[in-house]
């Protein structure tokens, strides 16, 4: 099955007991049994519930993962694949991670003894300086966030494997629609299913998919010892949402291309960031690895300034501004001020996440009311 087929179907039959073809929300915390330790599958609702198990078979589908579990939010599966670690153990990740990603690895397991180094990942010489036997994950986010710069997944994963070391990759930005991790190489898969998956704003969730047998039982041993899963009203808002993934995404790259060039044309927009441009330094790997080049943008204006940045975000009308992305309705973002303000200003300077760098989430709105609004907030 193609994708589009996939997102409708895959892991999803109508209802045995009714015939209701859409998932029923199984808002249940237990299952009844014909006796002891005798169940249809279903025990306790923090190890398995229906609603999330087509869900998780649904998304492991579109990133043809043998395996899937769905989690309370993209952080927490971020943790599982973290706490599969040892005391002793070493990570190796990217210069501009989402800064969420950043304060979980240094803030809370560095304190356990578990060793995170980011280097800029784009040249593969920096992962191999940084790789020992001690090196047991390659943390991979690409497309960056929010510079947009693309890592060879691929190249990466077979330096990890070289050295015993399992490679995750966030695919948040790229969604599954574009991108397929697994498919290059990697061990492990990642999302915050909270941006395009879900792509309405309307949920927290994250997900995890693997191909390997081992790694997804120490994923399902940590969970249900840890208890991070989604409700099932989140579930069934998902599978939704997923119906419409693939439209969604192409209209998120179309919208994204006009107006990642018409910013480019801009007379007063200084830099564009988007991995589409043919001289974007990456484009050859992105053309490689990913099937459209998505809906985030990010850009500086000439006028670089904090003032002139907090100006620009005053004036949108159409895009809110707001943290997040991958929803239907547009957004725009200041990253030094909102989503990467847990990273200190020497490191997030280093990686060129400048002050005045505004990100956006373009929408699947009318083309022509996007492009006014922006130009009417760049003034
Ligand atoms: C949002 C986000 C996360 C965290 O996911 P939550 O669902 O908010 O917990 C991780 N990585 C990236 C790239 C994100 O954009």
């Amino acid at each position: 099955m193609k994708f589009g087929t996939k997102a409708l179907h895959a892991g999803i039959e109508p209802d045995p007991s009714t015939g209701a073809i859409m998932t029923p929300i199984f808002q249940t915390s237990t299952y009844v049994q014909d006796g002891p330790g005798i169940h249809k599958g279903f025990e306790y609702a923090r190890t398995q519930n229906p609603t999330r198990s087509v869900l998780e078979k649904n998304i492991a589908s579109l990133e043809n993962a043998t395996f899937g579990r769905c989690f309370a939010s993209g952080m927490s599966a971020t943790e599982t694949v973290i706490k599969t670690l040892r005391p002793g153990d070493e990570v190796i990740s990217t210069g501009d991670l989402y800064g969420g990603s950043f304060r979980l690895f240094t803030q809370l397991f560095e304190q356990f003894g578990i060793k995170f180094t980011f280097v800029d990942m784009r040249d593969v010489k920096n992962v191999e300086e940084a790789i020992s036997n001690k090196t047991k994950l390659l943390w991979i986010e690409t497309p960056t966030n929010p510079l947009l710069n693309i890592i060879d997944i691929e190249q990466i994963s077979t330096i990890g494997h070289k050295y015993g070391a399992k490679v995750a990759v966030d695919n948040t930005f790229a969604s599954p629609y574009l991108q397929n991790p697994l498919d290059l190489g990697a061990d492990i898969v990642m999302h915050s299913v909270t941006k395009y998956i879900a792509g309405h704003s309307d949920v927290i969730m994250g997900f995890l998919g693997t191909n390997d047998t081992a790694i997804d039982e120490q994923f399902g041993f940590i969970q249900n010892s840890s208890g991070a899963v989604p409700g099932p009203q989140d579930c069934f808002l998902v599978i939704r949402g997923i119906k419409t993934l693939h439209l969604r995404m192409q209209r998120h790259c179309e919208n994204g291309e006009v107006i990642a060039n018409h910013l480019r044309n801009h007379p007063k927009v200084d830099k564009v960031f988007w991995p589409g441009f043919k001289d974007h330094p990456n484009h050859d790997i992105a053309t490689k690895q990913m099937r459209g080049f998505g809906g985030m943008i990010s850009f500086i204006q000439k006028e670089d300034t904090i003032e002139k940045a907090e100006k620009t975000l005053g004036s949108f009308k159409l895009f809110s501004l707001a943290e997040s992305l991958g929803g239907v309705e547009s957004l725009v973002g200041h990253p030094a001020g909102m989503t990467h303000a847990s990273i200190p200003k020497e490191k997030r300077i280093v990686s060129g996440l400048t002050d005045s760098l505004i990100r956006l989430s373009v929408g699947i709105e009318d083309i022509d009311d996007l492009i006014a609004d922006l130009d009417q907030a760049i003034g």
